[in-house]
């Protein structure tokens, strides 16, 4: 019944899809389903992703390297021109039509084949020419556009289009598709084919073949259920006329990424799909499949470009399109390389995946994908707090029982031990840390999101109003979530990706061994364990704190001018970072403060070959680059171990202007920044010691004006590169409290170095903890500074600002105090001066006067 090629005498080598995965014999670390030695082969395909765990295969899949080789090769070898001119590289693009159709088990005498730019255009492209009306001349009947509620945000635009077309816009719940269907079938054990009527109206009806949230597969081989109108009573409850003739948009990007989709056994009308979900590469193309028969009613196509005509007049409005539909669809010229290489694609495809089910490549994907979701599905339904409490709760529409009803997706949020939930964002901080990529909020299906997380319309516009939009970082709302995590696998993950998950599960949100399920382990692929053991982080801390005194400590009490002061909190230390993301120079007594923050922090960066800024994230060793700066020599020297230092001038005459460039700098500021390069020899010297190549050092241009993105009323402040503020002020005492609350043996810092670690501008003392959170405003000496509020934190404070190595605290610890909120410092930006003085300049121990907004004195 079932379209996916999966016949009653299931030939899958060692299992059944009944037998449950514990009872089968040949487990392996790798899989269960692809043998080790074709595990092993495949996995040398993604070297690159050295110890990242790759987990959103729905967002895309990645292509294997030998891909990339086989493509540019055969680009190397031929002569492929426009397809327009020529008749070569038209062939081989139809050629590849057919291989397309092939792999759906079918043939152009069934369905044509549109390449599009991906799903979206082709679901858009649908809408434009379907015919909603009948063929009758006047007053014509116009039919319904149904879309399951359950469906991805680019079909749920697709209403817009229908009902510009005055088709009636219906929506169904996911329950009552599947009712509908259901019902119908077993009613009308012999319903008839309905035949079509060109005088009806004309139905669409639009749903995924699986769900991009949660993976749930909805039923395919209901395509005559649905012709012969199982959802006319739905159509009657909204009081919309019946006699119709019924036509199905399928939206298969999700379903054909790790199933295979027979088209002899089930016909939908049209068919959905992008390219990139299948193979990685290459990106920007995709298909929609016509069913011949259906084509008739795809008439109202209104554009037309190059090559979709026979005939156009320039000076008249005459044209004639083609009568080919792949000729009068593809407007343009067609992606023709991209095209091209996807003929590699299924080849690369064929000589790595073994046919081991049903002697079928997508066969064996989708069971070898399966697996590995209900290994996770299993390991999370059993995963519990020491309390006893659930840790997970998980977004499912089926129990990994039966393949034909779900995909290689598990949706899940965390819950903490009180029943409270961990919010998704910060769940992706801690994945982040630990390398593991997923994706968390709502996918754009939101239709999945509400029913699952059981928000009402409602309640989502009031969360809209508090400030959630898609995609931000306001990961709950009174408590609750406003999205899940998504795990998806593809072909060539493994049993050691689910293990590394959930070894981050648990350090990072339960605290509780995991137990693995029983699976024969190869011990030579154990990619587990990046953290490192104890023994190793002892003499690493050793290592450090020489390091840390030698350097920075030295004599700062010699060097200072401090008269004590009668108060109960001082400044501690002042630091800038010259460079974005490297190491700090420690202020010995004073620094001037300009009008961007103190004078040199954060005026470098260094940027890749690709004009993007590299920050610690990507390269935690930038914190062992120590800038020092000499005011006298007006140099800046760069020190790094193992290396004589280099001196780069603090002018910025001795830079060549770099011209019209602008530099992205994070993907959250997305302002462009002028600047100077400072030439090849500090660049070679900085590729080096980072062991990449092609980095520069760019230095910001006095003329960038960066302002601080607007929050309060008042006036705005100039901006280094430091991202958010023009000063990060650390409270010693609130440091000291952290430290006490970190339980992890593994965790070995002493206050300094954690402190360190926040990369503070102005680091204060105090008695209490956590006090300068209730802070307004804050006179520094005779400085005044205004306060700009907490400061979110990311996996950057898990690098040791020493030895760039990677640790998992103080960031959970961080989010356990703090409720899933990672904050820790607050922001200052500078008013200036106070009580006469002239220089606005800062000097370490001086007092510090608090604030508050009860006690808000005006000036
Ligand atoms: C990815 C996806 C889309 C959108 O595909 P694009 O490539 O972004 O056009 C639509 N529907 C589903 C089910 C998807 O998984």
């Amino acid at each position: 019944m079932f379209a996916v090629r999966i016949k009653t005498d299931i030939s899958i080598q060692h299992y059944t899809s009944t037998r449950s995965y514990e009872e089968s014999h040949e487990m392996s670390a790798l899989s269960q389903v692809i043998d080790d030695e074709h595990m092993v082969k495949i996995t040398s395909n993604f070297k690159r992703l050295g110890e990242r765990c790759y987990l959103e295969n729905a967002g895309t899949t990645l292509y294997p390297q030998s891909l990339l080789v086989n493509v540019n090769e055969d680009l190397m070898n031929n002569v492929y021109m426009n397809p327009h001119s020529d008749k070569y590289t038209k062939d081989c693009i139809d050629q590849i039509r057919c291989l397309i159709l092939k792999h759906f088990n079918t043939d152009p005498s069934n369905y044509t084949v549109v390449f599009t730019s991906g799903t979206t255009q082709s679901l858009k492209l649908i809408l434009e020419s379907f015919q909603f009306a009948s063929n009758e001349n006047d007053d014509p009947d116009t039919g319904s556009f149904v879309y399951l509620s359950d469906n991805h945000t680019s079909v749920l635009g697709l209403r817009e289009l229908a009902s510009d077309k005055n088709a009636d816009v219906i929506n169904i719940t996911h329950d009552d598709f599947l009712t509908a269907v259901n019902s119908y079938q077993k009613k009308t054990m012999s319903w008839k084919h309905k035949m079509k009527n060109s005088n009806e109206a004309n139905s669409l009806f639009v749903y995924p073949a699986q769900s991009n949230f949660n993976g749930y597969k909805y039923p395919i081989d209901c395509m005559d259920t649905i012709k012969s109108g199982c959802l006319n009573s739905h159509l009657k409850k909204n009081l919309c006329q019946i006699n119709n003739n019924w036509y199905v948009l399928l939206d298969a990007a999700s379903f054909v990424s790790t199933s295979g989709l027979d088209l002899a056994k089930t016909q939908p009308d049209y068919i959905c799909m992008s390219f990139y979900k299948m193979f990685g590469y290459p990106t920007g193309l995709g298909a929609l499949l016509v069913k011949n028969s259906s084509e008739d009613v795809l008439s109202q196509k209104k554009y037309f470009g190059g090559g979709t005509v026979d005939i156009v007049l320039s000076s008249e409005n005459y044209h004639v399109k083609r009568k080919n539909l792949s000729e009068r669809f593809e407007d343009g010229t067609s992606s023709f390389l991209s095209i091209i290489a996807l003929k590699q694609c299924f080849d690369t495809m064929h000589r790595l995946i073994p046919r081991t089910v049903h002697d079928n490549v997508m066969d064996t994907i989708s069971y070898h994908t399966f697996y590995l979701a209900k290994d996770l599905y299993y390991q999370l339904q059993e995963l519990h707090h020491t309390n006893g409490n659930k840790a997970a709760i998980l977004y499912m529409d089926s129990d990994f029982s039966d393949i034909k009803k779900q995909g290689a997706i598990v949706t899940f949020n965390l819950l903490r031990e009180d029943g409270s939930y961990v919010g998704y964002s910060e769940f992706q901080h801690m994945a982040d840390l630990f390398n593991v990529n997923v994706r968390t909020g709502c996918f754009c299906n939101s239709g999945s999101c509400q029913r699952h997380l059981m928000s009402t319309n409602k309640e989502m516009k009031e969360m809209y109003k508090a400030g959630h939009v898609c995609g931000d970082e306001l990961d709950l709302v009174d408590g609750r979530p406003t999205g899940a995590i998504r795990v998806s696998f593809g072909y060539f993950n493994t049993f050691n990706d689910i293990d590394k998950l959930m070894t981050m599960i648990c350090r990072c949100f339960v605290k509780a061994q995991i137990r693995r399920p029983k699976r024969i382990r190869n011990n030579h692929h154990s990619l587990l364990d990046s953290i490192k053991p104890n023994k190793i982080f002892n003499t690493i801390t050793n290592l450090r704190k020489m390091l840390h005194n030698q350097d920075f400590i030295n004599n700062i009490e010699e060097d200072l001018d401090y008269s004590p002061l009668d108060s109960k909190i001082i400044v501690k230390e002042a630091a800038i970072f010259p460079i974005k993301s490297c190491g700090a120079f420690k202020i010995r007594s004073s620094w001037k403060i300009g009008s961007k923050g103190f004078e040199y922090d954060r005026e470098w960066m260094i940027i890749k070959d690709n004009g993007v800024c590299l920050t610690q994230k990507q390269n935690p060793k930038m914190c062992m680059i120590r800038p020092k700066i000499d005011l006298k020599q007006r140099i800046m020297t760069l020190h790094f171990k193992g290396k004589s230092p280099i001196a780069v001038s603090l002018d910025t005459m001795a830079y060549t202007k770099v011209k019209e460039s602008s530099f992205c700098h994070t993907k959250v500021c997305t302002d462009t920044i002028h600047g100077y390069d400072c030439g090849d020899e500090v660049a070679d010297w900085i590729s080096e010691a980072l062991e990449v190549s092609f980095l520069r050092l760019i230095r910001q241009s006095s003329s960038d004006n960066r302002l601080q993105k607007k929050k309060h009323d008042g006036d705005q402040k100039l901006l280094a590169l430091s991202n958010q503020a023009q000063f990060l002020l650390i409270n010693k005492a609130t440091v000291r409290w952290l430290k006490d609350k970190i339980l992890d043996p593994q965790f070995v810092d002493d206050i300094d170095l954690l402190t360190d670690r926040f990369r503070g501008n102005i680091i204060i003392d105090m008695e209490d903890e956590l006090a300068e959170r209730d802070w307004h405003k804050v006179i520094i000496g005779n400085q005044e500074f205004r306060v700009e509020g907490e400061c979110p934190r990311c996996q950057m404070v898990c690098i040791d600002q020493q030895t760039g190595e990677k640790t998992v605290e103080p960031l959970r610890t961080i989010s356990e105090q703090f409720g899933g909120k990672l904050r820790f410092g607050i922001y200052l930006s500078y008013l200036g001066p106070v009580d006469g003085t002239k220089d606005s300049v800062l000097k370490i121990y001086s007092a510090v006067k608090p604030i508050t907004n009860d006690d808000n004195i005006s000036r």
